[in-house]
Order: structure tokens, then sequence, then C-alpha cells
């Protein structure tokens, strides 16, 4: 009986795997991880101010691309979170075509010789890798790739995931917060807290991070029934064309414009990216294309100077992740961030049961 007394005042009276995970932000990372947690078991709950179908400039998720390309002059550690995500979203796209996950090929036209740390380390992920020969692409390039790569269309894998969530036993709440210490308020018994919201990390008043900033993106969707193949001028010009097979359609772009919040696409960048698109895949884009087969994506990246945080911080009996700052990436690191952050949660796991 003495025993007894003693392991109830030390252990609270919530086994750790009981008490919910609580990811703040709904977006690709938000959404991924948490797909990944209740996969593993863990018992979750997201809150955030836009959800899965919402559409809002400030909620990137809702507009991204998304093409899966290997970056270039990012860390190993890096690549690996991207290889990670690769093999998520090839068993999506094989197994569950409702994913809005599609295996497309691609041709990378590259404008310098490739550096050692450039994006031909995807060859080791890719499938169907080939070094394009001269005449397979543009005389002003120096040289080029073709590959077989997954393109992830938002307007599917955001509601995809939003059901997933739930069928799996996950928790959604709609509500803006002022700081993590609200959330903590709100969710006593948790003790593990992952801060997955973008752009919100500047503001939160307990994070207040700096080093994010809001960068504009602004793409073209052009309605084809050419959509099986993505285009990526990889270089100074930042061109892409980024099929969305499920959509009929493709994505051009694109542009980056830091601090910059307007809603309204620009039409003077819209005409430039179909110049450059048409210049890039003239195959597939015309030079003018009919305004009834057009229409305008506008969203702001979550980005970060020096790259995004994936971390582990322990504040007093709480374990805070964060991961946010994915700028134009989020999508192509998603899924090996969601599988790391589980890690962490499995290591406060062990910390937690074996005492
Ligand atoms: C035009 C464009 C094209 C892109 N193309 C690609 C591409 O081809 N490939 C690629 O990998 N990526 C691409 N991206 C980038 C990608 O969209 C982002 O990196 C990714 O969506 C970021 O996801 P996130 O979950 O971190 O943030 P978000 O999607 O912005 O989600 C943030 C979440 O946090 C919530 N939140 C924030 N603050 C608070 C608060 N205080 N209270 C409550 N909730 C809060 C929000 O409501 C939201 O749910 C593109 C982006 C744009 C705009």
């Amino acid at each position: 009986m003495g025993e007894l007394q003693h392991y109830s005042a030390d252990i609270p009276s919530v086994p750790f795997a009981q008490r919910p995970v609580i990811i703040l932000g709904a977006g690709i990372i938000g959404c991924a991880t948490a797909k990944q947690l209740l996969l593993n078991g863990f018992p979750v709950i997201l809150v955030a101010e836009f959800l899965p179908g919402d559409q809002d400039i400030r909620y990137a998720s809702a507009w991204a691309g998304a093409a899966w390309h290997p970056a270039g002059g990012i860390s190993a550690e890096w690549r690996y979170l991207q290889a990670v995500t690769h093999r998520h979203l090839l068993k999506m796209a094989q197994e569950e075509p409702e994913s809005g996950v599609c295996i497309v090929d691609a041709l990378e036209y590259v404008e310098q010789p490739p550096s050692t740390n450039s994006s031909a380390w995807g060859k080791a992920v890719a499938s169907k890798w080939r070094d394009l020969q001269p005449d397979e692409y543009p005389s002003e390039f120096s040289c080029g790739w073709s590959y077989k790569t997954l393109v992830t269309d938002p307007t599917h894998h955001m509601p995809y995931l939003g059901k997933k969530i739930i069928d799996l036993g996950g928790q959604f709440i709609q509500k803006h917060v002022g700081s993590l210490e609200e959330l903590y308020r709100m969710f006593p018994e948790s003790s593990v807290f992952i801060n997955a919201s973008g752009l919100g990390s500047k503001t939160l008043k307990d994070v207040q991070d700096d080093k994010c900033f809001p960068e504009r993106g602004q793409n073209v969707f052009y309605k084809t029934d050419k959509c099986r193949t993505l285009y990526f001028r990889n270089g100074q010009e930042y061109t892409y064309v980024i099929p969305r097979p499920m959509s009929h359609g493709v994505v051009l772009g694109g542009v980056k414009q830091a601090d910059d919040l307007s809603p309204e696409p620009d039409m003077e960048i819209a005409h430039d990216e179909i110049a450059r698109a048409h210049r890039l895949a003239p195959e597939i884009i015309p030079e003018s294309p009919s305004e009834d087969d057009l229409s305008y994506i506008v969203g702001i990246r979550p980005s970060r100077q020096g790259g995004f945080r994936l971390d582990s911080e322990q504040q007093g009996n709480r374990i805070v992740l964060s991961a946010y700052g994915f700028g134009g990436g989020g999508y192509a690191f998603s899924y090996g961030v969601a599988d790391a952050l589980v890690k962490m949660v499995e290591k406060a796991e062990q910390e937690n049961v074996i005492l």
C-alpha cells in the first residue's frame, strides 16, 4: 500500500501516451506531422487559425506548386529530410490517388556547370535519372537532367490530410492564439507542444522570431491536358512549370518578393512568368495563352533567414518542438520533417516512461 502511494505522488495522473501532443498550425508541416504521429499511436490535437480547405494568402500550404525537387546547396541532414519525403510521397502516389500526389517526368536545365553541392544528389533518390545530351536542352544551358519526380496538388492534398487526420482520431480546433503560453493554459495535461505555425512565429508573443519574414509568391495556373512533365530552370533565373494532373493544368512561376503582402495578382509579373515559361517549355505553354485558360495564385511563403528551425527545447516540464520557416520548400521537406518530429516525441516518451 505504501509503495502504491509513493508512485501516485511521483507520476502524473495521465500516462504519457494518453496526453495529447498539441500542434500549433495546420499547414503541410503541422498536418503531415499529425498524420505520422497518429499512425504511431500518439493522440494529437491541432490548433490553427486556418485549416485544410481554407484559402488565405497567409496560409502558404493552400498555394504551393508543389514540386519535389532536390535542393542544391543544403546540408546532408536536410537532403535526407527531402529523401524521406520522397519515399512517403511515392507511396501515396502509388497507393492513394486521392492524396493528390502524382509521379511525373522532370526536365531540369542547368545554367552553370554543377558544383559539388548541386541538386545532382537527387540521382540517389529519384528514379530514371539521366544526364541529357547537348541536343536535348536549349543551347543557353550548360547541362540538364531528366528523372521521375513527384508533384503534390495542394487543392487535393490538404483536404485529404484533413480527412485522414480525423479518420485516425486526431482533432482540429480552429482558433488564433497570441502565444504558446495560451496553448499551455488550454492543455495543462499535455507535455509535448509542436510549433508549426509558419510565419506565425514572427508574432507569437513568446516566440517573436525576427529571422522570419514573409516572401510573396505569385503563380499562373494554365489549363491544359499536357500536364505530365515538370520543367525547372536551375540557376539565376527562377522559372518552373509544375504539372497538376488532377486539376488538368500546370502552374507557372515563379517570383519571390520579400516583405510584400499584396493579395492582388500583379499582371506585369503574370505576363513575365508566361513569357519565361514559354521560353522554357514552348511545347506546353503557348506565347499568348487564351485568358479563359488562365487563373492566378498568390501566397505568402513563411521564410526565415538562415533556414528553417527543427529542434527540441525543454521548458520546465514541457518539451517544445519548433518546425517553421520552410520558405519555398515546405512540401519538399514535409514528411521528412514529420518523421524527425515523431522521433523527437518518442525520445520525450522514453524519458517520461523509463524512470
Ligand atoms: C506560390 C507558392 C509556390 C510554392 N511552391 C512550392 C513547391 O513547389 N514546393 C515546395 O516544397 N513548397 C512550395 N511552396 C512553399 C510551401 O507552400 C510552404 O513552405 C509550406 O506551405 C509551409 O507550410 P507550413 O505548414 O510551415 O506553413 P503554413 O501553410 O503557412 O501554415 C501555418 C499554420 O499555422 C497557423 N498559425 C500561424 N500562426 C497562428 C496563430 N498565432 N494562431 C493559430 N494558428 C496560427 C496557420 O493558421 C496555419 O494553419 C510554395 C509557396 C508558394 C506561396
